[in-house]
């Protein structure tokens, strides 16, 4: 005979079948309960029908396996022994709720029926038990209000109607000329109790259940049926939580907080959810059942109010929080009730908080010896540490901007943090308004490059389009600014220089203010704070010892550091920027894109000189106006990382990226280069390129134009030569781009070496550097032996790689992504995170590849993905060296590669 199945896991009386561990088959609230039973805290007794008798019910044309029915009765049984009430008792009657739970919380599931198994003749009995008719008709009435809404679907004909029971209660609280459900008086609530039933009636054809059974059946079926309601379905969807899971049903003893001032309920999180700071947080309501805690029909009052008025289960609830706390080693949030004076535990799960608190609970608990630090390193998410960096809006200030309806849109929530500033829709602008000391949140259709000293002046990013990886997004986390991106109900008139949503007009210099961690989009002005972390380490306007929030992040970083084996340098092209990488413990410039020099000040008209040169000799006297710029920028970079790696990268975009873009601009350069503007403009025309991502760009412009690489070979090595004779260690690693086969490495190899040694020579010192290469080609990866001859040390320039093996362009990806991201195509936008399975096993190829031919190959990695938490933790086990990401992503990506050395130990 096959073994028993068990679908039924029983508590109370300080025993329970399952324990805190079982959530895939008990549901998270389930296994709370069983958990919190068996460490002695009150529960009232109750049992948890396993997420596998949902499985069977959908699997089973919604039919239950045979031995459930007994195993039922028999656990109601048992509730009916330990309390020595009986379910559907006339005298003193046994209550139940029905509750349902997943294995994670799902909105779309089935809410709660509280009072289960009431009906004309047992509530009777809860009169007599009670000696409080108010109370039980009150109950009644409220049963039935719950069963016709979440179980027989009585609920509104559309969205705006009233519910029809509601309905009926106002209409009755009209008639009696009253205003509180508390003024209704007895008799009222019985007459509702009529109604109610009558108008069921009316509605389904069939009367309302009577029988303390069938609706306890009916609401068993009403939890395992809400598993696929189209809302749970979308959810799951969006998540990524499996269908199969299901969820579990826990039945319960009720316990009633709703019978006289000595009895409450409520909610509280052992610690501040918000901040972190140890200290009990919650509400609670006296005489009052359940969901009105959360229903905002009375305003529910602060925890510490509670010993006013009950003080020894106050003090009770204190104790059971803190035990409860130290069990399970995690903030918790709780769901309580106090029936006469009585404390029930009703629920317990690990509390939802923001990344402030976060690090604070992590490090206090650290301190106080309930985790250690390994633990408290593994529980912040890594994407948290940004809130940390941003400014922070005046939370009132937002509620009070919410309230007096200024809320214009939401977008992407592309660069976390608040800012406020006055509208401006162009670059230039957002410099001048900076300089005459205006704050300006920089708001554009979407950005170009030539955008990015706008971007830089201004305090926040706005854009009408582009996704998460465009542009905007992307310079903004390079840059640590805010930024909402593609808020598509923004039109924007750059003629009229003007922002229009429906009816509101914002003209430039208007207030606006942006919240990057929401996407949400205000008019007028919002206060906010600069982030106490950057006070310290970067304005250095607050000393560390102040500011608690900074200590905290210190120390989670110095834990970091002292497990991790992976490196994190960073991307920046700019002093400025190295000095923040720097400020936040980088250990090396990862990526200085060479290019990003180009714009500065009137250096563009050099470089389009040089570009538009007709010949060697053109291209080298413009080359000679170029030289003592980059070297200047290379020394100020190699200057500030001292003896840590800093990685350049030659020139790399196709060239007409730097062109003029409007006529004027060709007038202009005619008159500079004394060419006739006819001729100048056909050479832009010549230049331009229908796929610039596949085109003349990369080592291929180096070849083709040795002096270009010459000329930027010449520029780092006298940086570091000066810089040696000086005294100093500067240590650059040259890295040549878009290389697909060793030749092309071998030719840029040969002038760079050529240049080290005549610079060195000539400045009689000796510098230390590396050669080497971006691995962003597929055919890279695949001859990344013999690559690797000529190389020191590979990059992993992804994001270039990401496009070419996945064959899509990121510029035009943004009209098909979601729909393919939607879809599952792809797990997550590629372009965020590594696509493990394509891109990783190119990854994975030529890092063994080039390990064959040279042992101690340098690997790195500085596309985007060097940011992102899930793309460290891959370059982490296929063995890199280090990641490069954007200045304020060093922090996450240090916390994200301790992560990742901690699991692979586990
Ligand atoms: P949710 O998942 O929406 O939090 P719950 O199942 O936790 O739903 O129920 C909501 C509230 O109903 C609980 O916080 C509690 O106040 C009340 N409740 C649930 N079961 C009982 C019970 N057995 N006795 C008293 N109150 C209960
Ligand atoms: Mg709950
Ligand atoms: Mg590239």
């Amino acid at each position: 005979m096959p073994k028993k199945r068990k679908f039924i896991y029983f508590f109370g009386n300080g025993k329970a079948d399952g324990h805190g561990k079982m959530r895939e088959l008990l549901g998270g609230k389930g296994a709370g309960l069983h958990e919190m039973t068996r460490i002695g805290i009150p529960v009232p007794p109750g049992f948890t029908i396993t997420t596998e008798v949902c499985k069977h019910y959908y699997d089973h044309q919604r039919r239950y396996p045979t031995e459930l029915l007994t195993q039922v009765i028999n656990a109601l049984g048992r509730i009916e022994k330990i309390l020595g009430r009986r379910f559907g008792a006339a005298a003193d009657p046994l209550l139940v709720s029905v509750r349902s739970g997943a294995r994670e919380s799902m909105p779309g599931m089935m809410d709660t029926v509280l009072n289960l198994g009431l009906n004309d003749r047992t509530v009777q009995g809860l009169i007599r038990r009670s000696d409080n008719a108010r109370f039980a008709f009150d109950s009644y009435r409220r049963f039935i209000q719950m069963y016709a809404d979440v179980v027989l679907g009585i609920k509104p004909k559309e969205k705006n109607a009233t519910d029809p029971l509601e309905a009926i209660l106002e209409r009755k609280k009209k008639a009696r000329g009253v205003r509180l459900d508390t003024e209704l008086t007895v008799a009222d609530l019985e007459e509702l109790v009529v109604e109610y039933k009558a108008e069921i009636k009316t509605t389904l054809g069939k009367e309302f259940p009577e029988e303390p059974r069938d609706q306890l059946w009916g609401a068993i079926g009403a939890v395992f049926g809400s598993w696929n309601t189209d809302r749970a379905i979308a959810y799951r969807e969006l998540y990524q939580i499996p269908n199969n899971w299901g969820t579990a049903v826990n039945v319960q003893a009720m316990v009633f907080g709703n019978l006289g001032d000595n009895c409450a309920t409520g909610v509280a999180f052992t610690r501040n959810p918000a901040s972190g700071d140890k200290e009990f947080y919650g509400e609670f309501l006296v005489n009052a059942q359940g969901e009105d805690v959360v229903a905002g029909i009375r305003t529910p009052k602060p925890i510490a109010e509670l010993a006013q008025f009950l003080p020894k289960a106050a003090k009770q609830l204190q104790r059971v929080c803190n035990s409860i706390e130290k069990h399970f080693r995690e903030m918790q949030d709780v769901e309580f009730t106090i029936e006469e004076g009585k404390l029930w535990m009703l629920q317990t799960r690990n509390g939802k908080r923001t990344g402030f608190a976060a690090i604070r609970i992590a490090v206090d608990m650290v301190g106080e010896r309930i985790i250690d630090k390994r633990e408290a390193l593994l529980r912040i998410e890594p994407d948290q540490l940004n809130q940390l960096l941003r400014p922070i809006f005046d939370l009132n200030g937002k509620e009070q901007a919410h309230k007096a309806g200024r809320l214009l849109g939401k977008g992407l929530p592309a660069g976390p943090g608040a800012a406020t500033g006055r509208i401006v829709f162009h670059a230039e602008d957002a410099v001048q308004w900076k300089q005459r000391g205006e704050r300006v949140v920089l708001c554009r259709i979407e950005t170009s490059p030539d955008d990015i000293r706008g971007m830089d002046a201004a305090e926040g990013i706005l854009t009408a389009r582009g996704g998460m990886t465009s542009h905007a997004a992307l310079v903004a986390r390079q840059m640590g600014k805010v930024c909402v991106a593609g808020c598509e109900v923004l039109h924007i008139d750059y003629e009229g220089r003007v922002l229009r949503v429906d009816q509101t007009e914002l003209k430039e210099g208007d207030w606006i203010s942006i919240d990057g961690s929401t996407g949400e989009v205000y008019e007028g002005e919002i206060q906010t704070f600069p982030s106490e972390v950057l006070q310290v380490l970067l304005a250095r306007s607050l000393e560390p010892k102040k500011s608690r929030v900074y200590q905290q992040f210190a120390k989670l970083m110095k834990w970091a550091d002292e497990v991790r084996t992976l490196g994190v340098r960073t991307n920046a092209d700019q002093p400025d920027q190295a000095a923040i990488a720097k400020a936040f413990g980088s250990e090396g410039i990862g990526l200085c894109r060479t290019e990003h020099m180009f714009f500065q000040g009137d250096r563009i008209q050099a470089v389009r000189e040089m570009i538009l040169a007709d010949d060697e000799t053109g291209r080298r006297r413009a080359l000679a106006k170029l030289l003592p710029m980059q070297k200047g920028d290379f020394k100020g970079l190699l200057e500030i990382m001292g003896s840590l790696p800093v990685t350049i990268r030659t020139l790399d975009p196709p060239l007409h990226e730097f062109l003029p873009k409007n006529d004027e601009e060709v007038v202009e350069l005619a008159q500079v280069m004394s060419v006739p503007v006819a001729v100048l403009r056909d050479k832009v025309n010549v230049l331009h390129e229908f796929n610039p991502m596949l085109g003349h760009r990369g080592c291929r412009l180096g070849i083709s134009y040795p002096e270009i690489t010459e000329m930027q070979a010449q520029a780092i090595f006298e940086a570091a030569c000066e810089l040696r004779r000086d005294g100093r260690n500067p240590f650059p690693e040259i890295m040549i781009p878009l290389v697909g086969s060793r030749q092309e490495l071998h030719e840029q190899r040969t002038i760079v070496e050529r240049v080290a040694r005549e610079t060195q020579k000539a400045y009689g010192v000796k510098v230390r550097y590396l050669i080497g290469t971006m691995i962003e080609l597929p055919r890279a990866c695949m001859v990344a032996d013999e690559i690797a001859a000529e190389a020191e040390f590979f990059s992993f320039g992804t994001n270039d790689l990401t496009q070419t093996c996945l064959g899509l362009s990121r510029d035009d990806a943004g009209k098909f992504l979601p729909t393919y991201v939607l879809h599952g195509v792809f797990p997550q936008d590629p372009f965020v995170s590594i696509d493990q399975a394509g891109v990783g096993a190119l990854m994975r190829i030529a890092v063994a590849k080039g390990r064959k031919t040279r042992k101690n190959l340098e690997m790195g990695i500085c596309g985007e993905h060097g940011g992102d938490p899930k793309s460290v933790a891959f370059c982490h086990d296929i063995g890199l060296n280090y990641v490069s990401c954007s200045p304020y992503r060093v922090a996450i990506a240090k916390l994200a590669a301790a992560q990742a050395a901690l699991i692979k130990k586990i």
